[in-house]
């Protein structure tokens, strides 16, 4: 099942919205429409409701997309790569890939969501304030504003790995000089923050306060869990810092001709090896990866005419990595590729081959202190 639906592009960046958010926008819109928007501003009809809650849901949905742009733009400025940005259930992820260089990087990309939604929320609440506005458009304008303002504040709570948590997260960086530390305290807060709005949500809703602030449970769950996941990752880092590509690469692996038959390969080459990838050389270049799958995906009855060249994951589609590049950064390129391997290749002279298994043996090494 595909849970996120593609919406296209913007500057360049994948935007898509996770299918759970849709219910929820549909329990919004009925709620405004039912019973918000009749009791704010009476005496309109049914329909002008309707429109007023789809036009609000559509309004809040672009801001939330702005807030998004906001992060993933200023993260594209500071050099770092974006895969795209999701809308889901609790507002927007903008999936920045890598990690930031320096504390300055993570506070302007972290500031930026929260200056979009203020300047957002303020703009609205000023417009509805100041302006006078037929009773349609006013409710509407309102609770955009109102809502913005809400985003903002929710997002400044300092639990990482919210905005305020990632602000904070940056200032401990810059002034502990020291990235880990800066983590840990961040993860400790944020979940913190978590468990307390968990205890809260319950305690509401067992002193009758109304079913619907078990939400806070949820959002507490959402941020304890999402604190967890930011510390494996923290300790992934540290686990694998200093390391670079050069240390866990394999060199000299072995090597198959493109114009080898299937049939021949399996003779010559899987029963005396033991690997699962075979880097394919011509001779003169690296032209592709053989994984054994790819292999087994032809028909038995088809090997003796089939050539490696033609099953083969050409060498564009193959992860090319530097020897001196950290191997923080290459796992994840590793560990989003099909085939979980690379090739280092350096003046058309391929020196080797590195998988994401080769990763988590050093890393291994490394947690039992070897
Ligand atoms: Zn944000």
């Amino acid at each position: 099942m595909r849970w996120v639906i593609p919406l296209g592009r913007i500057a360049g960046i994948p935007i898509g919205v996770n299918w759970t958010w849709l219910p929820i926008v549909a329990l919004v819109i009925a709620n405004y429409a039912s019973d918000v928007f009749p009791s704010q501003n009476p005496g309109l009809s049914g329909t002008t409701y309707l429109v007023m809650a789809a036009a609000l849901a559509l309004l809040f949905f672009a801001g939330l997309l702005l807030h998004e742009l906001g992060h993933a733009l200023v993260a594209k400025r500071q050099g770092m790569q974006i895969e795209g940005i999701t809308l889901w259930l609790l507002g927007g992820v903008a999936r920045i890939l890598g990690e930031f260089p320096s504390p300055g990087a993570e506070f302007r990309v972290a500031v930026a969501g929260p200056a979009v939604s203020f300047v957002i929320g303020a703009t609205f609440a000023a417009v509805a304030w100041l302006a006078p506005l037929p009773d349609a458009v006013d409710g509407v304008v309102v609770w955009m504003g109102i809502s913005n303002l809400f985003l903002l504040a929710f997002n400044l709570i300092p639990a990482y790995p919210l905005d305020g948590g990632r602000i904070l997260h940056a200032v401990l960086w810059r002034f502990q000089r020291d990235r880990g530390s800066a983590t840990r305290v961040s993860v400790g807060i944020g979940r913190g923050f978590g468990l307390v709005m968990i205890g809260l949500g319950v305690a509401a809703v067992a002193f009758g306060l109304g079913p619907g602030l078990v939400w806070l449970s949820v959002v507490g769950l959402f941020l304890v869990m999402a604190a967890g996941g930011e510390g494996r990752t923290e300790h992934v880092r540290e686990m694998l810092d200093g390391l670079t590509v050069a240390d866990v690469i394999e060199r000299d692996p072995v090597c198959v001709l493109p114009t080898l038959t299937l049939a021949e390969f399996f003779d010559a080459v899987v029963w005396s090896q033991r690997y699962t990838t075979y880097p394919v050389f011509d001779g003169e270049h690296v032209v592709g990866m053989l994984p054994f799958r790819n292999v087994a995906a032809v028909p038995r009855s088809r090997w003796e005419d089939t050539r490696i060249s033609e099953v083969m994951t050409p060498l564009e589609s193959v992860v090319l990595l530097d020897e001196q590049e950290t191997l923080t950064e290459a796992v994840g390129r590793l560990a989003a590729d099909p085939l979980q391997r690379g090739l280092v290749i350096e003046d058309d002279r391929l020196v080797g081959l590195v998988s994401v298994s080769d990763v988590a043996r050093a890393f291994e090494r490394r947690a039992r202190g070897m």
